[in-house]
């Protein structure tokens, strides 16, 4: 029976992962060994006893006698803090889903990556911030990593088969988010709701509002410039308010594949959870009678500065893109927090790139996961200053 890993088991991709299992056999059809949570220990503990994990981990020590006491008589154990969601990804799995939010789900995921097996990638924040180390680590034990962004998995199967050297670009696709009509003077003024209005995918608070603000894109563009290695100049990005060409290849004899399919993320992550097989999934069918038409619009850098922000990223490597992450959390933290308008977000990430440059280092290669997660603290003390300071002079 294979053995299953789930950190963020409780998030948005955590459950559509475990919606898939329960559809394939649930816990007669796998072995659960360990689910993570950040707080919700309530539900975290409800999976475990469903799904007869070996271990449920919630990240906030504070939680544990409240994880403890849901378990209790499950014979299933309890741990909390960082160091016990390293300890779940030492457990041996053959397939690990890495769905927590955010950089916190670099290190568990790099960890899992020791068993050789195949490590299913939601969180794209690993690639951005730590591209060559993972593929690296994963190199040397032997370990597959499948993408379950959408666009990646899109391009992933748009490229079976083909000679990566006869590709000549990848095209992202991009919904635009909540706010992609209204007038590009009115975006300062979105509120976190308006942000959350995603027209086309469920998908958990923080990458609805960075669909918005198309943060997301920008962190995309990175993964597919670190996962396929393809060069930057190679990566075009259209905005399809339709989503539902969730990417394309183009080769350099002109033919373009597109991936099609119904916006529902338990395609690419029944893609990942039954490759190199393809199950049946329970995503909607496309009926291309009834579609109407598919339209695209240029992205916009002015109207969306974290594309422009992404391309910089890529142009100087090394450490830029655990610092271009770690202050786009934080910007966000600050807009989801009411300190911080939408606009702002680039500003902070644009100033915090800029002070961190001036100091040097940035474009250094990491040469551990250490050099990576130190960027980071650093990177989101200086956004926490640029964003009050950016508060500041909104208020006065
Ligand atoms: P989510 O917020 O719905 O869930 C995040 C999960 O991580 C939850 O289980 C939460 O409890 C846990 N968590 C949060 N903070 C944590 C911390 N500091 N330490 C440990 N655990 C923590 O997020 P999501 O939308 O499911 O996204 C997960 C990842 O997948 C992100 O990297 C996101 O960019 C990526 N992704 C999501 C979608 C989607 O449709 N939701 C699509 C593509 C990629
Ligand atoms: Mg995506």
């Amino acid at each position: 029976m294979r053995r299953i890993s789930i950190f963020g088991a409780t998030g948005s991709i955590g459950l559509q992962t475990l919606d898939l299992m329960r559809r394939q056999g649930g816990p007669a059809a796998f072995h659960t060994v360990a689910l993570t949570a950040g707080r919700n220990v309530a539900e975290l503990a409800a999976l475990a006893r469903e799904f007869r994990a070996e271990i449920a981990v919630t990240a906030d020590e504070t939680c544990l006698p409240a994880l403890r006491a849901a378990l209790a008589g499950s014979g299933i154990e309890a741990a909390a803090g960082a160091g016990a969601l390293l300890e779940a990804a030492d457990r041996p799995a053959d397939w690990i889903m890495s769905a927590i939010v955010g950089a916190a789900g670099l290190a568990p995921g790099f960890r899992a990556l020791r068993h050789g097996g195949t490590l299913a990638l939601a969180n794209k924040e690993s690639l951005v911030t730590a591209g060559p180390l993972l593929l690296a680590e994963a190199a040397r034990h032997g370990a597959r990593i499948l993408p379950v962004d959408s666009e990646h998995s899109a391009i992933f199967q748009a490229l079976v088969g083909e000679d990566i050297t006869a590709l000549e670009r990848i095209i992202l696709t991009a919904s635009g988010g909540a706010l992609r009509d209204w007038p590009l003077e009115r975006l300062a003024t979105a509120t976190v709701s308006e942000a959350l209005a995603h027209p086309n995918w469920s998908m958990g608070q923080r990458i609805t509002i960075d669909s918005a603000s198309m943060f997301n894109k920008a962190l995309e563009v990175i993964e597919t410039r670190e996962y396929f290695g393809v060069e930057p100049g190679q990566i075009e990005v259209i905005v399809h308010p339709e989503s539902l060409i969730h990417s394309m290849v183009a080769f350099r004899d002109g033919a373009i594949m597109a991936h099609l399919g119904a916006p529902d993320m338990r395609h690419a992550i029944g893609y990942a959870l039954n490759w190199p097989q393809r199950a049946e999934l329970p995503v909607a069918r496309l009926d291309f009678t009834t579609l109407g038409s598919l339209t695209f619009r240029p992205a916009c850098e002015t109207r969306y500065p974290a594309l422009r922000l992404a391309r910089e990223v890529m142009a100087t490597r090394g450490l830029s893109g655990a610092a271009f992450n770690a202050a786009k959390e934080i910007a966000l933290d600050h807009f989801i927090g009411g300190s911080l308008g939408f606009a702002d977000m680039a500003g902070v990430v644009e100033a915090t790139l800029a002070v961190l440059s001036g100091q040097g280092g940035l474009g250094n290669a990491a040469k551990a996961l250490d050099d990576v997660l130190a960027m980071d603290v650093g990177a989101r003390i200086e956004a926490a200053r640029q964003a009050t300071a950016f508060a500041t002079r909104r208020a006065g």
